[in-house]
């Protein structure tokens, strides 16, 4: 059983040096637990936080132990009631081939209603951070002004989509030209801002946003959310959800910037975890069933083949390398 490993703690931006891998044996199943074969795992921005040694809002990955993630897999040997040989499940699980795990730490999935990578990501915990923040904090009204930092990835080319679901004009934020046509010729942004290469983001935010902001779903922080937050309108929302910019920072940025700007608009700014909507995951998901479905909720993946290659899919992120949702593909189904 192959399995990556955290070796070191990053300091900044973390490198290939920060993750071994290493062979061990499957433990033996016990009373039940479901051994569990990978078959795509997930990941995620957030697990960057995990790699540091002081508690966020999840523990620390402990040095040395198998990196823990999103991970689809199928069962190959179960001991407990609820799981059969061949069912395909999604859970909290490793970064290895084979995982064992007590089944109640399992979900099942059902691989007629969508592929079973999107459980991983716009049917997973990236379309309810999506679904959630935009709808139960941005409240989007029709007409409204939105703006999507980091709107060609997974969380953000799904907020961004919702809110044109609720009528609302919206603009993204990305970093490549392929990003840009992705958002507003496929997934029907109305604009689309290049923050690597517009000279100058507050006049192009100015020309995008002629109304000013309502609504700001942000993925990033740093700059650009310095930028937006010069442009929010009164009573905006500024949905916090996340802060890459800042992930990989050695020393915490000199900020928030723009402040008064919330003063003076009556505006609100309100940070969330996907888990705090956990009651209200099944509305979430039902939700975002019926818009895939339907064809009105779009979605791309960026697949990485081999466990091996998972820390240069994870580094990846860091780098913009993805578009929606950034996966590893371990085995064949
Ligand atoms: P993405 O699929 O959006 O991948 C990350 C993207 O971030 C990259 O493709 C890159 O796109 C962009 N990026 C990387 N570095 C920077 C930078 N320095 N400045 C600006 N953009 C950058 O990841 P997710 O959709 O999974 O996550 C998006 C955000 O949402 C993250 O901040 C994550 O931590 C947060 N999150 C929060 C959750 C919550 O519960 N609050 C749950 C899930 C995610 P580009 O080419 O445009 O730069």
């Amino acid at each position: 059983n192959r399995q990556i490993r955290l070796a070191r703690r990053p300091k900044g931006m973390p490198d290939e040096s920060c993750f071994e891998m290493t062979e061990e044996a499957i433990p033996r199943l016990r009373e039940k637990e479901v051994l569990v074969r990978t078959l795509y795992l997930s990941v995620d921005p957030y697990m960057r936080g995990r790699m540091n040694e002081g508690k966020s809002y999840v523990p620390p990955f402990p040095l040395g132990e198998v990196i823990v993630g999103g991970v689809v897999g199928e069962v190959v040997d179960s001991r407990h009631p609820d799981f059969a040989k061949g069912d395909l499940v999604v859970g909290q699980l490793g970064w290895q081939d084979y995982s064992v795990a007590p089944g109640k730490h399992l979900t099942k999935i059902d691989p007629d209603l969508a592929p079973i990578t999107t459980a991983l990501g716009i049917l997973g915990m990236p379309g309810l951070t999506a679904y959630f923040g935009m709808v139960d904090i941005g409240k989007p009204k029709s007409g409204e002004t939105v703006v999507v930092s980091g709107a060609a990835g997974a969380v953000g080319s799904a907020a961004g989509q919702i809110a044109k679901l609720h009528g609302c004009r919206v603009v993204g934020i990305a970093g490549s030209e392929e990003k840009i046509r992705y958002i507003t010729e496929e997934l029907g942004f109305d604009a689309a801002i290049n923050y690597k290469t517009v000279p100058d983001i507050r006049k192009a935010l100015s020309q995008a946003c002629p109304k000013g902001v309502d609504i700001y779903f942000d993925n990033v922080g740093g700059d650009i959310t310095d930028a937006v937050l010069t442009k929010i309108n009164y009573q905006a929302r500024i949905v916090l959800c996340g802060q890459i910019a800042l992930y990989n920072l050695e020393k915490p940025d000199v900020g928030p910037r723009n402040f008064t700007r919330l003063l003076i608009n009556s505006a609100m700014m309100k940070g969330f975890i996907v888990s705090d909507y956990a009651d209200r995951f099944p509305e979430g998901m039902k939700r975002l069933t019926e818009w895939v479905s339907q064809g009105k909720l779009k979605y791309r993946e960026t697949i990485i083949e081999g466990l091996e290659n998972t820390p240069r899919a994870f580094l990846g992120l860091f780098r913009g390398e993805n578009i929606g949702k950034q996966l590893v593909k371990v085995a064949d189904p």
